[in-house]
């Protein structure tokens, strides 16, 4: 197999394919402390692309609730179980960056799900992966809210109170969609050939009409984000969509435009992105870009299960209150330093922070605009001083999108509007 580069996990690894990278990648990142599981995304992308007959279980995005749910159930849980069962106590991070191509967050020594040589069978020789039975796709908001309580036990509260920095009973909604990744094991493990990584923004995409419904891309996938239609016989995923992306939608002006789901996001916790990529698959340092500043600069957003070793796309601010092994699992060694800049934002991560949701146009570029300072206290024994500076968001096209400010406008309604919205 050949060995390409992969960053988020500071080493090289083995992929069926030599490595090939597009320009541009859509990439993402959720802030999970935000997500209210309102599920407008969800149905925003249901509204738009699987309302048809026969995508009934057919969920590209999802919101589920961590540890318990899971939409096809247990699918992380699972993978991480035959990983461990293929390099038993050696899935670990050793925390020493190595070579040139250094990783944030360490190195991972363990073995991806492309180099489980030792578990894989004829009928899979590519990818570790299952097929997840139809019991576990017909539930796709099980154990909604369920937290874990005292020793571990599902609903069972702690009655001794609770505290930041971890609750003792929590849980949190992780929010999902396919992670475009930069090593799709769909498109790895398809004999058909007929996934592919599209050249100009990265999106992964099945070409309906080479698929034949073997489902060895369902089977691949750790994050379970293809799905078989029974009724068409052959499998879908995301499009990221693409027609917005690519600045077809009506609203557009021709500007690139965020997925559906993006859009729809009540809680703020959305920000999509198109970050220029370097040939071998580095991104390209685009200091004022939105998004290498919280993954590459501030390190405040990490990629989800990166030890899964297809690069996915995604980046997830963790949640605070949720104890630190659990996140560590999820996200990486990088989550105590992600977790401290978030809990202690210096002046540039709370003006980013700002940029979330305030346009559907995809953001290239920002601009902060010192303001005054207008607090100051000790918060947990430290110092936190905010100013209320302005940032300003700019498109592809380098013209102003909004500009807003840390401290949120008050908008007084005239006497004559009191009652109605
Ligand atoms: S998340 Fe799954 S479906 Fe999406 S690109 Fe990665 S491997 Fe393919
Ligand atoms: S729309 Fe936003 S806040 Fe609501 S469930 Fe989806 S990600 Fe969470």
């Amino acid at each position: 197999m050949p060995k390409v580069p992969n960053w988020q996990i500071g080493r090289e690894m083995d992929y069926p394919y030599p490595q090939v990278f597009p320009r541009r990648q859509f990439a993402f990142v959720f802030n999970i402390n935000r997500c209210i599981a309102c599920q407008s995304c969800t149905m925003a992308c249901k509204s738009t692309w699987t309302f048809s007959k026969g995508q009934e279980q057919m969920w590209w995005a999802n919101v589920e609730t961590k540890p318990y749910g899971g939409y096809p159930q247990f699918w992380d849980a699972k993978i991480l179980d035959l990983l461990e069962k293929a390099n038993p106590g050696n899935q670990q991070w050793s925390g020493k960056p190595s070579g040139d191509r250094k990783s944030p967050y360490g190195q991972f020594d363990g073995k991806t799900i492309f180099e489980a040589q030792n578990l894989l069978t004829p009928d899979s020789a590519r990818v570790l992966g299952y097929l997840p039975t139809d019991e576990e796709w017909n539930s796709p908001n099980i154990f909604e809210d369920n937290p874990v309580g005292k020793k571990g036990v599902r609903n069972e509260l702690d009655k001794e109170g609770t505290a930041l920095p971890e609750h003792k009973t929590w849980f949190f909604y992780l929010a999902r969609i396919c992670n475009h990744c930069s090593y799709p094991a769909c498109l790895a493990a398809c004999p058909r050939k007929a996934i592919y990584k599209r050249p100009e923004d990265g999106i992964v995409l099945i070409d309906q009409k080479e698929c034949r419904g073997y489902r060895k891309c369902v089977e691949a996938c750790p994050y379970k984000k293809t799905m078989y239609r029974g009724n068409t016989r052959v499998s879908e995923k995301c499009v990221g969509c693409y027609p917005r992306v690519e600045g077809k939608d009506p609203e557009s002006g021709g500007q690139p435009m965020e997925t559906r789901c993006m859009a729809a996001c009540i809680g703020q916790i959305r920000m999509q992105g198109l970050v220029k990529m370097n040939n071998d698959g580095s991104w390209t340092e685009d200091r004022y870009n939105p998004l290498y500043y919280m993954i590459h600069v501030a390190k405040v957003a990490l990629p989800l299960y990166p030890q899964f070793g297809t690069e996915p796309n995604g980046y997830y601010i963790p949640p605070r209150w949720v104890p630190r092994d659990y996140l560590k699992q999820m996200f990486g060694p990088g989550v105590d330093e992600a977790i401290e800049r978030y809990a202690y934002p210096d002046r540039e991560l709370l003006a980013v922070l700002q940029l979330f949701r305030r346009s559907n146009r995809i953001i290239f570029r920002y601009e902060i605009k010192e303001g005054p300072k207008i607090y100051e206290a000790t918060l947990r024994g430290r110092k936190v001083t905010m100013y209320n500076d302005t940032v300003i968001a700019y498109g592809q096209d380098g013209k102003e999108i909004f500009r807003t400010q840390i401290e949120e406008p008050v908008h007084v309604r005239p006497n004559k509007h009191a009652n109605s919205i």
